[in-house]
């Protein structure tokens, strides 16, 4: 039986055909005046500065509505959430903030991302996202939680150092500390844990080998081994190739579906340690391009609907592999562009959909792989401008 083809109907008359680059600035940049914050931890015993207690409270709630205010002085809850931008910290307590606090870390990558390929990184303050970074870290496992109070896990320590990397701020990150973390999430069969809960996914072995990359810390040279031999390199690589299935596409683990995202992360893996000869590429195009519909979009597994973040992870994927030619490269930029708010600014998984920073900073990675005019060339292995992955001396495998 054939396999059942999920599609999407796109308006030809009224799609968007241009990049709306400035607007999702705009979005970008209204969205993290409530994402962007301090956790400002604070003893009312203890009056800083010679201020009073009075005063430093008072100090604290300036930005605040009246009603606001008035609750957190009566409160004087311990640990007040206070806006860099005197945004009203309602926002802080609204449900969809405080439900998204495990990824606000990436969040903060995939606005600062977008914006660099933008070539708008001067809208941001950029100490705002270091210091923000640096109340994330937990410095007995070395590594960074996706928000203060969080458990570290490996996937925001990436983040972190990606964030760090596009600031140009690598130098102030406690690399040492880093690479322990990361050493110590690797199983013995080669894979690694998300953290130390245990999870194995060959999500987090691509987050291993990107992590140490940019900080200059994966050796993938024998005559290094022995001065920062950081990870067992060769049982990690075995162990990702084992996640290859016979339809050519990556799993989560050995024998699991193959699917467009984790195939990106086993493929940006194999692209870090310069091991793409190692798997059948043809096959595995093969699947990727298969995954194109008839409305331009691609989806992430056979039976499902167009998705924008699946542009990025499917068109990186042959990028890397050298076969980009393999889909109609004009047919996914209409989709894309497609999925545009043209109102609010912002990507969507698919045309109508509500935006989010997600799918727009996949949206605007893709189209930068397509040659879209206007915006920075984007490495298809680390999801970063390229021109930031120069600067740090860092190289990957590409096929041509
Ligand atoms: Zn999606």
């Amino acid at each position: 039986m054939a396999n059942l083809l999920k599609d999407v109907v796109i308006d030809e008359k009224s799609r968007p055909k241009q990049l709306l680059l400035e607007k999702h600035v705009d979005y970008l940049l209204k969205y993290g005046k409530v994402s962007v914050f301090r956790f400002v931890t604070f003893n009312p015993n203890r009056p800083r500065h010679g201020s009073s207690t009075e005063s430093v409270w008072l100090w604290i709630t300036v930005g605040l509505c009246t009603e606001c205010r008035v609750r957190a002085l009566k409160n004087r809850a311990f640990i007040l959430i206070r806006f860099s931008n005197y945004v009203c910290p309602k926002d802080a307590n609204d449900f969809e903030f405080c439900t998204t606090e495990y990824l606000r870390m990436s969040g903060m990558y995939w606005v600062l991302t977008t914006l660099a390929v933008a070539k708008k990184l001067d809208t941001v303050q950029r100490d705002q996202f270091l210091d923000f970074i640096d109340e994330c870290w937990d410095s007995s496992s070395g590594g960074y939680s996706a928000c203060p109070g969080h458990d570290p896990h490996i996937l925001y320590t990436l983040s972190a150092v990606q964030i760090a990397a596009t600031l140009d701020a690598i130098e102030r990150l406690p690399s040492d500390d880093i690479v322990r973390y990361v050493r110590s999430l690797q199983n013995p069969d080669g894979s690694f844990a998300g953290d130390r809960w245990g999870e194995v996914d060959t999500r987090f072995s691509f987050c291993a080998v990107a992590t140490l990359a940019l900080l200059g810390r994966l050796h993938l040279d024998d005559n290094d081994n022995g001065t920062d031999n950081s990870i067992d390199l060769e049982s990690a690589v075995r162990f990702v190739l084992s996640c290859q299935n016979f339809d050519g596409g990556f799993g989560s683990r050995p024998n699991a579906e193959s699917h467009a995202g984790l195939i990106y992360c086993c493929v940006g893996f194999l692209s870090v340690v310069r091991r793409l000869a190692s798997i059948d590429g043809d096959t595995l195009a093969w699947w990727l391009s298969e995954r194109q519909l008839p409305s331009g979009g691609l989806n992430g597994r056979p039976e499902k609907l167009p998705d924008v973040c699946y542009s990025w992870w499917v068109i990186s994927s042959l990028t890397m592999l050298g076969r980009q030619r393999w889909i109609d490269s004009d047919r996914l930029k209409a989709y894309i562009l497609a999925s545009q708010d043209v109102e609010t600014g912002g990507f969507s998984d698919r045309p109508g959909d509500l935006p989010d920073p997600f799918h727009t900073v996949f949206g605007v990675a893709a189209l930068s792989l397509l040659g879209e005019p206007g915006l920075l060339q984007v490495s298809p292995t680390f999801c970063m401008p390229q021109q930031v992955i120069d600067r740090l001396g860092v190289t990957s495998q590409i096929l041509s």
